[in-house]
């Protein structure tokens, strides 16, 4: 847990020497306490002060890389609520593949991407499950390793063939399912062996906290947890208690990222569980078939719910040319608010034509809200336009503006000498139709 100033500055040698800049170890405490300092810079420090610095320090829910080539991370988090500080570390999505699953899924696996306001989102890792020999269960894993080239997920039916499979894909950073008491001693020598995650289950909290203590106090502390649950409320409350545990109670045997794997048998109740997994503290979630219909909302809701809430995803403010436009193609204006921004000029997209797009500074507001605060005016509009020197970048003097904010027609007119405002349609829907029935008829 965080220390404060005073909790710091009990720890340092109180001689106010000033070495490390600060004009008292006071404010040096202070420094530390708000992380604007390091404790390396004060020479004189204990080994009893780095040892209790470096254990506050550290955070509450551990963090740990998979991957080589397509790395994800995991925990790190600090927060119970996105609102208080956005999430760091987002849930990576998974898909399970049983051992005798057609081959050519690890390659849509590894292929699939979803472009949303700008990010592309894509999957983190395979699950691989067996369900025959062992010999086949190994030969799978290495065959889909070396296909997808992302960490896989081993969900061997004992330690013996976990090990083997571990080896095959040695150095790919997978992560070993399945750990419990009796086999943590095995497996944690295998996870060192070929550089792999160890994910521990347990019947209930307590046994897993036990677990998850022994390991880190054996040297081994790249964990993940999977609670064992019977109900989607179960589940709920169990992903929110060891949360609060790791946050707000120092409970550190419960601060690791979880695994999750999700397989009811029931798509819609699949669905429910994946949400679930997203919107409470989820770390690695694995789907139990590969299906876009499913990976599109739920990239979606993680897109949505990673997202820095005190900070609107924005695009950059400047003139942006939709298709090949000439200097006499239909120019518009909306917002720099990443998601309205997209919505149109995909809008513009679809109705087959080329044209310019322009979008001024707004903070990353959307259109209304952007208006309201000001931000979206005909003066900032036509002062912005000014700015990036609009007049000599494109030769039509019509400018269309989104139709809720018809009301800055006049004001955008007089910042812009020479050209025509055009009111457009509220919605970005509604672009289309617009584009054809006015400006194509219009030309
Ligand atoms: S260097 Fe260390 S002892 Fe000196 S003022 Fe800074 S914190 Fe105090």
């Amino acid at each position: 847990m965080a220390l404060s100033g005073l909790q710091i500055q009990k720890l340092l040698p109180k001689t106010n020497c000033k070495e490390c800049g600060s004009s008292t170890c006071m404010a040096f405490a202070m420094k530390l306490a708000a992380k604007k300092a390091s404790l390396d810079e004060c020479p004189y420090a204990s080994d009893e002060a780095r040892q209790v610095l470096g254990a506050a320090s550290e955070p509450p829910v551990k963090g740990v890389k998979i991957g080589v080539e397509r790395v994800s991370s995991l925990g790190e988090e600090t927060v119970f609520y996105r609102h208080e500080k956005t999430f760091v570390n987002q849930t990576v999505l998974a898909v399970n593949l049983g051992d005798d699953d057609d081959l050519a899924l690890a390659d849509r696996i590894r292929d699939y991407t979803l472009v949303r306001v700008g990010e592309t989102l894509t999957l983190g890792a395979v699950a691989v499950t067996q369900t025959g020999s062992a010999e086949a269960f190994v030969a799978f894993c290495k065959a889909v390793y070396d296909r997808a080239r992302l960490p896989l997920v081993l969900r061997g039916r004992d330690a013996d063939a976990l090990a083997l499979a571990s080896a095959a894909v040695a150095g790919s950073r997978s992560v070993i399912s399945g750990v419990t008491a009796d086999n943590a001693d095995a497996l944690r020598a295998v996870a060192v062996r070929d550089g792999h995650v160890l994910a521990v289950t347990a019947d209930d909290l307590d046994g897993l906290c036990a677990l998850t203590a022994k390991l880190k106090a054996d040297g081994f502390n790249d964990l993940l947890v999977a609670f064992s649950t019977h109900s989607l409320a179960e589940e709920f409350q169990t992903n929110a208690i060891a949360r609060k545990a790791a946050l707000s109670g120092g409970v550190k045997a419960l601060g690791y990222a979880s695994l999750r794997f999700i397989d009811t048998g029931d798509g819609m109740t699949d669905m429910v569980e994946a949400t679930t997994e997203i919107a409470k503290y989820g770390g690695l979630v694995v789907l139990p078939s590969f299906d876009p219909a499913q990976l599109a909302p739920l990239m979606t809701l993680r897109q949505n719910i990673y997202t820095d809430p005190q900070k609107p995803i924005q695009v950059e403010p400047k003139l942006y040319a939709i298709g090949e436009p000439d200097k006499s193609s239909p120019l518009f204006v909306t917002t720099n608010f990443s998601l309205t921004y997209f919505l149109v000029s995909g809008e513009i997209e679809n109705s087959g034509i080329s044209a310019w797009l322009l979008v001024p500074e707004c903070e990353g507001m959307s259109v209304l809200t952007s208006w309201a605060a000001g931000k979206f005016s005909g003066a900032t509009i036509g002062k912005f336009a000014q700015d990036i020197g609009l007049e000599s970048l494109v030769d039509t003097r019509t400018i269309v503006i989104p139709g809720y904010v018809a009301q800055i027609s006049g004001e955008l007119e007089e910042s812009l000498p020479g050209f025509k405002v055009l009111v457009g349609p509220g919605e970005a829907a509604d672009l289309e139709s617009f584009i054809k029935s006015v400006l194509v008829n219009h030309a």
